[in-house]
């Protein structure tokens, strides 16, 4: 076969094509994880859709391994190929909202802070994550947990329609009335049946301002308080989204368990709601500390941005739980050690489901889980590239101690699990859909680095 040069790709992209030597190559290669150092052997940075079509077509013809980039978290740094070529959606960033249908047209390269930013004069939302420069398309295509889900669903459930370029390099549409099958494997299946170059968005009228509360305890009294926390969940309203957390802080070992208000209109929240969820909460214990602040909704989708920041090394382990008994929420407390004390420990979030993610039927998306209660993620992060191993194996063996009581995984928190993790996050009838629809779709698994369907017989 007469393989196009790059010459002809530069002509055919408006965009840049990038190749390590280059101007803006390091830069364009680095991803939010810094233990992901990987060269890729090219960097297209796609200008429109069609650039997107010429860059799959060059990566196929050319046997180059792809790697497809919008926000660049995930956690494993899928989309950087080493010696491959790296779709880099970043350049396609704008998001266009029209609040009278209250619906927003956003790229494939965009990242959720754009669509709050975009969306929020008009006192319009989307459920979208808790950090705003995570990629509306990986957070998207995986499910997409955020505060307003409780309420609207996830970020996937909202998407009325996607315009994606296929493995074989056509454009096509995947809503409910055009490719209806791909539509729904794309809520959930992650990035493996293409490439999505624009997500149309339904948006909800929500509050300027949301409340986020959180009451710090001592391991000793954490057991109770978090057990209070877990009772309290069924009568919480869907406007709140309960929250622990168990760290340090100031070197000590803490827990907190709170919430986070957010999403109804102004006029339309009981003004006294959050307070008497707050004294609930105050109930359950004895808290050292409490931490009571009444962000912007845009300050709220902010608020984690530092902490979760750029340039440090990275490792999560993800479950889902369907219920929280008390020795999984002592082994949440003890992380993976024996007392809870520690250097170098994880630090890990429980972040409640329930509410409109659960009046979705299962069937609906290949996002499956939807029963889950809370989710949990251990996550470590550091800098010192000599405590690699010591930080991953705490991460691996506080979410083995938790593993016994999950109910499955989010596969937006997969890291290395590889097909194992991908059983996780997907039921077996879900799992055999969604491979029938690969076989389909990129029957040579041109879409790989991912949390991979397989293309193949259906298990
Ligand atoms: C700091 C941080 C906070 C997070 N918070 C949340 C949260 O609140 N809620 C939640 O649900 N998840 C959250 N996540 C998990 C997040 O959803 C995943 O890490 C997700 O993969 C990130 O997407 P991205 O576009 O930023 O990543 P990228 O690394 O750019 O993309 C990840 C993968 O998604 C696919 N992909 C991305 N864009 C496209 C596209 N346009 N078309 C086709 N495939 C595409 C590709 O397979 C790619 O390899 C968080 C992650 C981090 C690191």
């Amino acid at each position: 076969m007469n393989r196009p040069g790059l010459s002809t790709l530069r002509e055919r992209i408006d965009g840049d094509v990038l190749a390590p030597g280059d101007e803006g190559y390091e830069g364009a290669r680095g991803v939010w994880n810094a233990m992901v150092d990987r060269r890729p052997r090219l960097i297209v940075r796609c200008a429109g859709p069609e650039d997107v079509v010429a860059a799959v077509s060059y990566g196929r013809d050319n046997d180059l391994e792809i790697g497809v980039r919008c926000g660049g978290h995930s956690v494993i740094g899928h989309a950087v190929p080493a010696d491959g070529l790296m779709i880099d959606l970043t350049p396609l960033g704008r998001v266009r909202v029209d609040p009278r249908r209250r619906r927003a047209l956003v790229q494939g390269g965009a990242l959720l802070g754009a669509l709050d930013r975009a969306a929020q004069p008009y006192g319009l939302a989307t459920t979208a994550g808790n950090v705003s420069h995570t990629g509306v398309g990986g957070l998207t295509l995986g499910g997409g947990m955020g505060w307003l889900a409780r309420q609207y669903g996830l970020s996937c459930d909202n998407v009325i329609s996607f315009e994606v370029v296929t493995a074989a390099g056509r454009t096509v549409r995947a809503d409910a009335a055009q490719n209806p099958e791909l539509y729904w494997g794309l809520r959930g299946g992650g990035g493996n049946f293409g490439v999505v170059t624009e997500f149309d968005f339904r948006l909800h009228p929500v509050a300027e301002q949301t409340v986020v509360a959180n009451l710090w305890f001592t391991l000793e009294d954490a057991l109770d308080a978090l057990r209070g926390w877990r009772d309290l969940a069924p009568a919480v309203p869907r406007a709140a989204t309960l929250t622990a957390w168990v760290g340090d802080v100031d070197g000590e070992p803490r827990v907190s368990i709170g919430f986070v208000w957010a999403g109804l209109p102004r006029g339309a929240a009981e003004p006294a709601a959050p307070a008497a969820l707050e004294a609930e909460l105050r109930s359950l214990g004895t808290p050292i500390a409490e931490h009571i602040s009444e962000p912007s909704y845009l300050e709220l989708q902010r608020m984690d941005d530092d902490i979760e920041g750029h340039a440090y090394r990275r490792y999560w382990k993800g479950h889902y739980f369907r219920e929280l008994p008390d020795a999984a929420i002592e082994a949440f407390i003890l992380r993976g050690t024996r007392d809870g004390h520690g250097e170098g420990l994880p630090y890990a979030s429980l972040q409640a489901y329930g509410g409109a993610i659960g009046d979705i039927p299962d069937a609906a998306t290949a996002f499956s889980h939807r029963d889950t209660f809370v989710e949990f993620v251990a996550a470590a992060k550091w800098k010192d590239p000599a405590e690699d191993e010591s930080r991953i194996t705490a991460a691996r063996r506080f979410g083995a101690s938790l593993a016994p009581y999950a109910s499955g995984a989010y596969v937006n928190a997969l890291t290395d699990e590889g097909r194992a993790g991908v059983r996780r996050a997907y039921s077996p009838n879900k799992l055999a859909r969604l491979t029938t629809l690969k076989n389909i779709w990129d029957p040579d698994n041109v879409f790989h680095l991912n949390h991979n369907i397989a293309p193949g017989e259906p298990a």
